[in-house]
């Protein structure tokens, strides 16, 4: 068969193991994942209300225009709806992004270590990679990327808080880097934890749409809404970009269920609030484990962190995993002597606290 050159290689997502398959393997009565960062609080009220009256209703097509959601997520952020693409999860936003803009003629920027679907849509696409590594603190290196691009880059992708380390882009380089960028170039800000963030030089990305129309900024429902099992992700744009991207979209990407769900999470702001507060607190307890034992982090606007063990990051994965705490090993996410975590509920992180001071102890004693 006539498969693309580019693809001779790619490897499929290797799923992690499963609650299931761990209670199994190591013969335990709980499993804790704090591998994907899911909200540990699950989502709000309204979401289970709304399931409860509408699980029902399966034979009709769903809107394909997604209007209920659609405008409720306008009203929400003073956007106007035809600002908005909505994707089976953000990854089909950067999917779409990716068929729109990249093919073999094409390069494109990114950091490294970064989320992994840029570089693989690019990849699909045939398009040239150019990754510019982040600085000692996880941190866009924004001037280098800057010099990267040339006629030929058609897309650049932020990822701000950034996955896998937690670090943000401030204010005053995001400026400096819109101005300078060539206005053939779509900067895609990757924004999958904004509702986590405290930091005061943040930049307000929306606002910055107004200045910048080669701006696209990507959000989730799958983080702090809580909602990843539904698959609801979208982008925020100028008019004429999000038209230009519409086409490419299948026509029922959304279904009936998910865009409910998602309409009704995003009308109980006071959940995200208190799911925001409690996830300064976690950091807080892992902040603390780390300075206790002398380990270095990366102090994060997300809901993970990244901890440097100093020893492989397998190794501190596979001992947590066989007491139950399902954590990533950095060794697949570019931080081979790290772990990335989620922030779970205050018990949860005890818990795996506790799980990490015993590691660090039978380090001790080897
Ligand atoms: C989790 C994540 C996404 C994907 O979110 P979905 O909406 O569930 O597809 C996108 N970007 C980053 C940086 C993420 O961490």
């Amino acid at each position: 068969m006539k498969w693309k050159s580019q693809i001779q290689n790619l490897k499929a997502y290797q799923p992690g193991k499963t609650m299931d398959d761990v209670k199994e393997l190591f013969n335990l009565e709980k499993v804790v994942k704090l591998a994907s960062n899911e909200n540990p609080f699950g989502c709000s009220r309204n979401v289970e209300n709304y399931l409860k009256n509408n699980a029902l209703s399966h034979a009709l097509y769903p809107d394909g225009y997604a209007k209920e959601l659609r405008f409720k997520v306008a009203e929400h952020l003073s956007v106007e709806p035809g600002q908005l693409l909505f994707g089976n999860g953000s990854d089909e936003v950067i999917e779409i992004i990716s068929r729109a803009l990249l093919d073999g003629g094409k390069s494109t920027v990114m950091a490294t270590p970064t989320f992994p679907q840029y570089k693989h849509n690019a990849i699909v696409e045939g398009s040239e990679v150019r990754e510019v590594p982040l600085d000692a603190e996880g941190k866009h290196q924004l001037a280098k990327m800057l010099e990267e691009i040339d006629d030929t880059t058609s897309v650049v992708w932020l990822c701000s808080p950034n996955n896998p380390t937690g670090e943000y882009i401030r204010n005053g380089e995001l400026i400096s880097f819109l101005d300078a960028v060539p206005a053939h170039v779509l900067v895609v800000l990757d924004e999958a934890y904004y509702e986590y963030v405290v930091a005061d030089d943040y930049y307000d990305s929306l606002e910055l749409l107004k200045s910048y129309p080669q701006l696209l900024i990507t959000r989730t429902f799958s983080k702090a809404y809580g909602l990843a099992g539904f698959r609801v992700g979208f982008g925020i744009g100028n008019k004429d970009i999000i038209g230009k991207l519409e086409p490419i979209r299948e026509p029922f990407n959304n279904n009936t269920l998910a865009q409910g769900a998602a309409s009704a999470a995003i009308e109980d702001q006071a959940f995200i609030d208190e799911c925001r507060r409690e996830n300064r607190k976690g950091l807080e307890q892992y902040y603390r484990f780390c300075e206790e034992h002398g380990l270095s982090y990366v102090p994060s606007q997300a809901n993970f962190i990244l901890i440097d063990f100093g020893v492989s990051g397998d190794e501190v994965f596979q001992y947590l995993m066989s007491k139950g705490y399902i954590v990533r090993s950095g060794e697949a996410l570019g931080y081979p002597h790290s772990v990335r975590i989620t922030v779970g509920s205050h018990d949860q992180n005890e818990e795996v606290i506790e799980k990490m001071t015993e590691f660090l102890l039978l380090q001790k004693q080897a």
